[in-house]
């Protein structure tokens, strides 16, 4: 038994009062964990950032920033094991730990070697120079960051990585931030915040930490702020409508649901690589974090003959995962984020057996001793006979290790179906048919951020279905929110004003000294 943990806000480079707010439980046993602090004043919050933090961070360069970066991802490298135990508890694997904890880390890593490229200046140049006139005067965009506070409201399912690939882009455009965690399992995050502000190698200002409610937050800020929002698109679309968002033209980008899918190609038979590939990744992704990652499969989609065959490969796969204590090493899945969002999971596995019947799961596991209290979930398969005639299997998520799986007729189908989420965040195709692929590409590329396409050749290299992608921008359109997730430079687009100067050669040649 952990002692109970009271956690605080970090306000103007100070940790507030700590605890004696709502209680946070273990998902592994229900034991409390942690117990949130009082509401921290969000007006002190926002003015020191603007104060104190933005000319801070601004005073720096490009170079200078990707350092700062770099010396954050040593700090949590070399602090990860106190991370890894805590997150235990948010019902997470080591496995799941590598992804949420060592994710986060390498995608500070990742911008911080971008940053190499970038000027050893504070306002950079985007492209070439246009010739505008047929005399001496030119047109040249550039990039400054904006002068006010970037507000990160992040999901509860990836507690580190949530907020550090926000950060990451952010800090090396030079905006201060203010984090605001998923209040499920931000012991696991203030955690992680409390190792980079320990480390020093941040200026005053440049990061806080809000615990519990955001009150009036969005009400106060302006057009030089940015909101960038992870989470469910009922509270994206609560938020973005918020009038003084609106009225102020405050930058909002929205990460939300998305129904993902795979495809397994019609190239293939039960004897394929790609088939024994396709199933290894469906299973992979339905129990990796308890299936509570935002790119997880939730859609399978397998030419029709091969339905039967892919089912059964999919439950024999899943029958060897092994449900337990996190903790234990030979625990292959752990636990849900807590009874709470097991409580969602059953509601929407629910709704999803109204159009697919339930093939193995669907329901809570009792695993009993020490584990009484937990939020344990059997791994869920369910079978869509119809997916033509569906709605709800195209359209509801059930956070958790649920995935249903659905036969297409051809490859039209397959591209219409994979439509029919209106938008997701990724989707992979296993396929060795250039003409497969050239067909899914074109028809299915305008509704998902992200496609990872594997065949025999490419499997041993392939990064997954799931796994972050701080290299490339990614964000899914329509119901995954429009967002535009990480990509190198183009991540720090929400954070910077792209202006267009128009002048002579030489004028704009004073940019070099900017
Ligand atoms: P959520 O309930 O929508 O909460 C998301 C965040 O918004 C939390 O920090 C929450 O704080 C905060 N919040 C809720 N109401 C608010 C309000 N009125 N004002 C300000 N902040 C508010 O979602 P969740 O349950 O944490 O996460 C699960 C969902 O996230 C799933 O639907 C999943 O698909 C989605 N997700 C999407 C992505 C992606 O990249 N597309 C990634 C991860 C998760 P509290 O926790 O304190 O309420």
């Amino acid at each position: 038994m952990t002692d109970i943990i009271s956690l605080a806000s970090y306000s103007e480079d100070q940790w507030l009062p700590a605890g004696g707010g709502d209680e946070l439980k273990s998902a592994i046993d229900g034991s409390v964990i942690a117990t949130m602090p009082a509401t921290a004043n969000v007006s002190i919050m926002l003015n020191h950032a603007r104060k104190v933090g933005g000319p801070a961070l601004r005073a720096m360069t490009f170079q200078q920033r990707g350092k700062m970066l770099r010396a954050l991802a040593d700090a949590l490298s070399a602090r990860k094991e106190e991370l890894y135990r805590l997150s235990f508890l948010t019902g997470a694997t080591r496995g799941d730990n590598a992804f949420d904890i060592d994710g986060g880390i390498g995608t500070l890593f990742v911008y911080a070697s971008k940053a190499k490229a970038l000027p050893d200046a504070h306002v950079m140049t985007e492209g070439s120079r246009e010739a505008i006139s047929r005399g001496n005067f030119a047109g040249q965009h550039i990039l400054a960051p904006l002068t006010g506070v970037a507000v990160h409201i992040n999901a509860y399912n990836f507690p580190v990585w949530g907020m550090l690939e926000k950060l990451a882009p952010t800090l090396l455009a030079g905006m201060p931030i203010i984090v605001k965690p998923g209040h499920v399992g931000c012991y696991l995050t203030e955690a992680a915040f409390r190792i980079m502000i320990e480390s020093g190698a941040l200026p005053a200002g440049a990061v806080q930490l809000l615990l519990g409610n955001t009150g009036d937050l969005l009400d106060q800020l302006d057009g030089q702020d940015s909101v960038a929002f992870t989470g469910s698109a009922a509270t994206a679309q609560k938020l973005k409508a918020n009038p003084n968002i609106i009225a102020n033209t405050v930058r909002f980008a929205a990460e939300q649901d998305s129904l993902n899918t795979s495809i397994l190609g019609n190239d293939t038979t039960a004897d394929s690589p790609e088939f024994a590939l396709f199933i290894k990744e469906v299973v992979r992704e339905m129990t990796q974090k308890a299936g509570q990652k935002c790119t997880a499969i939730r859609r399978a989609m397998v030419p029709a003959n091969l339905l039967d065959a892919a089912q059964d490969a999919i439950v024999t796969r899943l029958s060897k995962t092994t449900v337990g204590d996190p903790r234990d090493e030979a625990s292959r899945m752990g636990a849900l984020a807590g009874l709470t969002q097991r409580s969602d999971v059953i509601a929407n596995v629910k709704l999803l057996s109204k159009e697919a019947s339930i093939v193995t799961g669907g329901e809570p596991l009792a695993l009993g001793g020490a584990l009484d209290g937990g939020a344990f979930y059997a791994p869920t398969l369910l079978r869509c006979e119809n997916p033509y005639a569906a709605e709800t299997v195209h359209a509801v998520e059930a956070f958790g290790p649920v995935s249903t799986i659905m036969p297409y007729q051809d490859i039209d189908d397959a591209v219409a179906l994979a439509n029919a989420g209106q938008g997701s965040l990724v989707m992979s195709l296993f396929s060795h048919d250039p003409a497969v692929v050239a067909a899914m590409v074109s028809g299915s590329s305008i509704f998902h951020g992200r496609m990872m396409i594997v065949d025999r050749d490419s499997a041993a290299d392939a990064t997954g279905h799931g796994a972050a992608l701080p290299h490339l921008q990614h964000g899914g359109p329509g119901r995954a929110g429009g967002g535009a997730e990480l990509g190198g430079i183009l991540g720090m687009m929400p954070y910077l004003q792209r202006t267009a100067l128009q002048a002579a050669p030489a004028t704009l040649d004073i940019l070099k000294g900017l």
